[in-house]
């Protein structure tokens, strides 16, 4: 069935939008009407792209509220990994439905997940109905028998995955090694080869901490990413690759970035919550042709998935730390937050545009936020909270109508059964 969006707020002017299966194919005030369409009464609202969170541990919701405030390793010793020793797959399917009915309800059709249990996050995106890129994330700790455990598991997983993961239009499978300092070289080399053989993406933490940077000047010799490109790794991956934080990056790192055009996600809400830093070189790489895309992280660090809190976080560190009101637009700042994060994964969405895919919210003008609406952009990134996202669609499917997603009640009740096996207080 087509879906027809009637007399929408789009950049300043009211329009009509017609969708057919998955594509926007027309925008005006004359479009013609198709005999079997759904239509939507858009006339006080406006419509805007959803979000691409770019860096996502979506099962770690569970996780919302719990050891924090805390040094980094003392909470993640004591807190976060004796618990996720309790890990199943149903604990991770409930997890994610939950993640995923978060990102729902703050406008967000796209994540490219890092977690254990993929299949089981795999199906819960499924049932949500939005889309993301689910990693296969692991570690060796340079222990060789880990390694090729690792190998072993990722590459049964790519060729037998139980829930066909390669086969879900809304899914696509990532290579998520976790970072440097937990996988050894020749595992992140070989890692490379995998996901260039197969055309993969590969998503890695890079240069969150300082200490991180520090240590890998002790033991490499070199900052983190100057030691990817010695393997080869950047050049190898290029447009494939994705550096979650690249926050602790010099001008070195920041022209090798750009000469590749790797992606990079800055998590400002994380790194804040978590002390790791706050200068985070937008300009710099944008400026070096770094593709920057935003996230939100795990709800372990930055507690919880809005998209639409982190581009105003992001938007307003830049105006901060520069000292310079004119830093991050509100327009450019909803581009990194969804249209950089599409291009970063193939997918031609993040924007209202003929032929794009039909991946779009409706906000509620009547909103506080949005009253008086002197400028619709301005008042949604800098004013409005993401409760005043009315509807949400994906793939041409209304996946959130009058705030109102499918399974809610069940997801929220299975969550807060779930916790009690993960966290045993
Ligand atoms: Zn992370």
């Amino acid at each position: 069935m087509s879906l027809f969006i009637k007399d929408a707020l789009l950049d300043g002017k009211t329009t009509s939008i017609l969708i057919e299966q998955d594509t926007i194919v027309g925008i005006g005030n004359d479009l013609p009407m198709p005999i079997d369409v759904n239509v939507i009464d858009a006339s006080h609202f406006a419509v805007l792209p959803t979000f691409a969170n770019m860096h996502t541990h979506a099962a770690m919701t569970l996780f919302r509220g719990y050891g924090d405030d805390h040094p980094l390793q003392e909470w993640l010793n004591e807190w976060i990994w004796p618990a996720e020793r309790n890990l199943d797959d149903e604990i991770v399917y409930w997890g994610t439905r939950l993640a995923c009915l978060e990102m729902i309800k703050s406008g967000t059709t796209l994540f490219n997940d890092m977690y254990f249990f993929p299949d089981a996050a795999a199906r819960a995106v499924v049932d949500s109905g939005i889309r993301a890129m689910i990693g296969f994330t692991g570690f060796d700790f340079g222990d060789k028998e880990g390694a090729e455990k690792l190998k072993k598991d990722i590459t049964e997983w790519f060729d037998n995955s139980k829930f066909k993961v390669q086969n879900s239009k809304l899914l696509t499978p990532v290579v998520a090694p976790h970072a440097p300092y937990t996988v050894s070289d020749s595992t992140l080399k070989w890692l490379s080869n995998f996901a260039a053989e197969r055309d993969l993406l590969y998503h890695i933490h890079m240069s969150e901490t300082q200490k991180e940077v520090e240590d890998s000047l002790l033991s490499h010799g070199t900052r983190p990413y100057r030691h990817l490109a010695d393997l080869g790794i950047l050049e190898q991956c290029g447009e494939r690759f994705i550096g979650a934080h690249s926050l602790h990056l010099d001008n070195e790192e920041i022209n090798l970035l750009g000469q590749h055009h790797v992606t990079v996600v800055h998590n400002p809400n994380s790194n804040l919550k978590l002390g790791s830093g706050y200068r985070f070189m937008y300009n710099e790489l944008r400026d070096a042709g770094v593709n920057v895309t935003l996230g939100t992280d795990g709800c372990s660090s930055s507690n919880n998935l809005d998209m639409l809190e982190a581009t105003k976080t992001m938007a307003l560190l830049q105006k901060g730390w520069r000292g310079d009101p004119t830093a991050m637009p509100a327009k450019e700042a909803l581009q990194v937050a969804s249209r950089n994060g599409f291009k970063a994964t193939g997918i031609n969405a993040g924007k209202i545009e003929v032929g794009a895919k039909a991946d779009l919210l409706l906000v509620d003008l009547d909103n506080i936020g949005f009253i008086p609406n002197n400028d619709t952009l301005s008042n949604y990134i800098y004013a409005a909270h993401s409760d005043a996202i009315n509807t949400v669609i994906c793939n041409g499917q209304p996946v959130m109508q009058n705030r109102k997603v499918k399974d809610e009640a069940t997801i929220k009740e299975e969550a807060k059964r779930v916790v009690k096996k993960l966290i045993k207080k």
